[in-house]
């Protein structure tokens, strides 16, 4: 049976940064709703003209876009043994759906690791973050600098801005976050599957307790 694990927390809480480190211990794909959102503004498709107005004011995309979206991603073969969601599901609505999917699939959510930081916290993350323009990794001016500034040390790709981690913007997709997204805590704590970390801690610290967490909820 394959593996769905769907982590959950605010922008800004370390989703990317802990899923870039444990997708390939658990040996499962990372994805990243936001990373294919940006991926298909960068290639100017059909699906990035869409969503680029609700992404650049710190909106969610329209639910029916982004379940469709996933739901061809998790089709591909790369998914049979399972995946690691980050950034989806993001409202009630979309987490039905995906259960309605891994039905199909053969699969359920195993768990959901909910990573949590306070507000000001996220606000200090976000508006100093600096992301690679190759694969997403994720650095902070100085919570975690890269060696070199401007460089990604994992593939020595430029780091960039994003648009939407503007003070302004940023404020708006916490609040997204709590009207939107928060519900989705209880949603799987009724589920069983909802797993609390501290997201405060130290990258290292978070992984280890996020790998500890999972083990017995996962067979990998
Ligand atoms: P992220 O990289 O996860 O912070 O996502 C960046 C932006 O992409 C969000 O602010 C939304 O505009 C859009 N987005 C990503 N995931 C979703 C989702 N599950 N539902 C709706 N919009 C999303």
């Amino acid at each position: 049976m394959p593996t769905y694990i769907v982590l959950l927390g605010p922008p800004g809480a370390g989703k990317g940064t802990q899923a870039k480190i444990i997708s390939e211990k658990l040996g499962l794909p990372h994805i990243s709703s936001g990373d294919i959102f940006r991926e298909n503004l960068k290639n100017q498709t059909e699906l990035g003209k869409l969503a680029r107005g609700y992404i650049d004011r710190g909106e969610l995309v329209p639910d029916d876009v982004t379940i469709g979206m996933i739901r061809e991603r998790l089709s591909r073969p790369d998914c049979k043994p399972g995946a690691l969601l980050d950034g989806f599901p993001r409202t009630t609505t979309q987490a039905e759906a995906l259960e309605e999917m891994l039905r199909e699939f053969n699969g359920r959510v195993s768990a959901v690791p909910y990573i949590k930081v306070p507000e000001k916290v996220l606000i200090e993350r976000l508006t100093g973050r600096w992301t690679c323009r190759a694969e997403g990794h994720i650095f902070h001016e100085t919570f975690n600098p890269p060696a070199k500034p401007g460089v990604c040390d994992f593939d020595g790709s430029d780091l960039y801005q994003r648009e939407d981690d503007k003070a302004e913007t940023v404020v708006h997709r916490i609040r997204v976050y709590m009207e939107q997204t928060a519900p989705l805590i209880d949603y799987y704590r009724e589920h069983g599957t909802l797993l609390e970390l501290d997201g405060t801690l130290p990258i290292d610290q978070v992984t280890d307790d996020l790998l500890e967490g999972l083990e017995g909820r996962i067979a990998a």
